[in-house]
């Protein structure tokens, strides 16, 4: 047997840089509005908890490697810790720190009972087999398994898992159990496969948002959606099936960037054959049928009404904001525009649907399947999507009418929403002890 030190891949991080500073200095802006208490700012300041894990996993060849995973626990002020795990070279502590933030604002501001957390492991699972990603995802669910739980800490899918991996760490979560208390467990993940206990329509849940945030806005400014252009970065499950619902309004697509390469047609990217092809191309768009490679630096200048990064953080900065064409940005991915970029385009008189709204769908449709999980229910998809549009329609309708009355962005204004409700519970019950 042989242990190699570190998991596959030298890939430098890249995609984390400034994340911490982001998340701060969004809050800090908003705290100021609200004339936040200054211990309140403190505690929301840091983190509650931390935990980096390194524990070895047996490859297909018979050697051993030696994987790093995090969950970083924000706030638990509201409920329980809620957030996913990514699983991407870019994961370390301080970008766990940064997003497991933004869950806290986003679970706060959706109005669900949960705090925030985050995390994952620095690996490029492009590297690895099934079978690996299988035992890699079983060990990093029982090195965690003291620090999560159903009422404490409820991870879910995030940029590179899906519902496959959530399977394999509540089944594994559930054999750490004792017999009688396994099935009452099976809410300890949400984002699982609806066979498992997963939620109708969880998996468009997050897409489906996003398109929503774009239609409530579009309402809102007397906008029609018929044949206005979009762009999107990142064609997962976020940007494909926020594609999906704006292709039936008529949008038409004219340009995707993947890790792969971006594409481009003027005349509108067909979304279903698109996914089908990335489907059947390992995951890449590139070489698409009646599309034309883009330089990848040229992307987010592509002409374009609505932009929607929905891969990772830190993609729109100061270096390419001034070449954004599109006049609305809706943040289908965590963190994607740094407070640099964001005053350029604030500037220039470009809105931002931030993250913490836009991409809420993903986390309202994880509360619906715990709550199914909690209460032994089975919900029908007609049901889910109902819901999801009362919740959604309800938070945008919050913050666009904050924004409007106070005249800030609507992100500041998200912000104070989410930190007023926080700070009200740490008012109502004090500092223990
Ligand atoms: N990873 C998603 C997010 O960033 C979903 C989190 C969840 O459902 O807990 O919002």
């Amino acid at each position: 047997m042989t242990i190699a030190t570190t998991a596959k891949g030298d890939k430098k991080p890249t995609a984390k840089r400034g994340m911490m500073e982001n998340v701060l200095e969004q809050f800090n802006t908003a705290a100021d509005k609200i004339n936040l208490h200054p211990s309140i700012r403190k505690i929301l300041s840091i983190t509650n908890n931390e935990l980096i894990v390194h524990f070895p996993v047996k490859m297909d060849n018979g050697d051993v490697e030696i994987f790093t995973g995090y969950r970083v626990q924000h706030n638990n002020a509201l409920g329980p810790y809620k957030g996913g795990l990514r699983y991407h070279p870019t994961v370390d502590i301080d970008a766990a720190r940064a997003l497991a933030m933004w869950m806290t604002w986003k679970t706060s501001l959706a109005g669900l009972p949960y705090g925030g957390g985050k995390g994952g492991i620095q690996l490029d699972p492009s590297l690895y087999s099934k079978n690996e990603l299988e035992r890699i995802t079983r060990r990093f669910t029982f090195a965690l398994a003291d620090n999560i739980g159903p009422e404490h800490d409820i991870p879910a899918p995030d940029v590179n898992t899906n519902a496959q991996t959530m399977a394999w760490m509540a089944d594994t979560y559930m054999s750490t159990r004792p017999p009688a208390e396994r099935s009452a467990n099976q809410h300890v993940v949400t984002g699982k496969p609806a066979g498992s206990g997963g939620l109708e329509g969880r998996d468009r849940a997050t897409g489906y948002g996003v398109y929503l945030s774009i239609k409530f806005w579009a309402e809102y400014n007397k906008l029609d959606l018929n044949g206005k252009k979009y762009i999107v970065q990142g064609f997962g499950n976020v940007g494909y099936w926020a594609s999906h619902f704006l292709e039936k309004e008529g949008a038409k697509l004219v340009a995707v960037q993947d890790a792969f390469g971006s594409i481009q047609n003027q005349e509108g990217l067909n979304v279903e054959d698109l996914f089908n092809y990335s489907r059947e191309n390992s995951g890449s768009i590139v070489d698409f049928l009646n599309s034309k490679p883009l330089d990848s630096k040229d992307f987010f200048g592509v002409d374009c009404d609505i932009c929607i990064p929905a891969a990772l953080g830190n993609q729109i900065t100061e270096k390419n904001a001034h070449t954004i064409k599109a006049k609305l940005i809706a943040e289908g991915a965590n963190g994607p525009t740094n407070v640099e970029g964001e005053k350029i385009l604030l500037e220039r008189g470009v809105v931002i649907i931030p993250d913490i709204l836009c991409n809420s769908g993903g986390v309202v449709g994880s509360y619906f399947e715990w709550l199914q999980n909690r209460n032994g229910e089975l919900w029908m998809l007609d049901e889910v999507m109902a819901k999801l549009d009362k919740k959604l329609k309800e938070s945008f309708n919050k913050v666009y009418a904050y924004s409007e009355s106070k005249s800030m962005d609507m992100r500041t204004a998200a912000y104070c929403i989410a930190i007023e409700r926080i700070a009200q519970a740490y008012v109502q019950r004090g500092i223990f002890p």
